[in-house]
């Protein structure tokens, strides 16, 4: 089976702890900027589990969730790179092609896997 090489496998650890070093501060500064908010709106009470009834910090929650979901994802992948799975479709075993992992490194599965679950909204976040 080919294989990356050294070199693209340092490249892509580099741009996975980088975007891991981002998510993680985009999450605790948009977290930080929601709760500000909900204090700003005086509704500290119903924090965490119920909605806040306003849109723009309903908005911020849900791209920090966002965020906290993508960091999952390349987490994941840099625990890949040191067991030695990185870079091999999750579904069909084969190489995932080098120019789809330099533009989303921390993808689990192939194009066409990854098609074909969209298609059938299986497996997808
Ligand atoms: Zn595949």
């Amino acid at each position: 089976m080919r294989r990356l090489s050294d070199k693209q496998l340092a490249w892509l650890r580099a741009e996975l702890e980088q975007r891991r070093a981002e998510l993680r501060h985009a999450v605790i500064s948009l977290r930080e900027e929601a709760k500000d908010a909900l204090a700003n709106l005086d509704r500290s009470d119903v924090f965490d589990e119920e909605p806040s009834g306003d849109p723009d910090v309903e908005r911020t929650f849900q791209v920090a969730d966002a965020a906290a979901e993508r960091l999952v994802e390349v987490e994941a992948a840099l625990e890949r790179l040191d067991n030695g799975t990185y870079g091999t479709c999750e579904v069909c075993g084969e190489l995932i092609a080098i120019e789809r992992l330099e533009a989303l490194p921390e993808t689990r599965m192939c194009l066409e896997c990854r098609r074909e679950a969209e298609r059938t909204g299986i497996g997808v976040p």
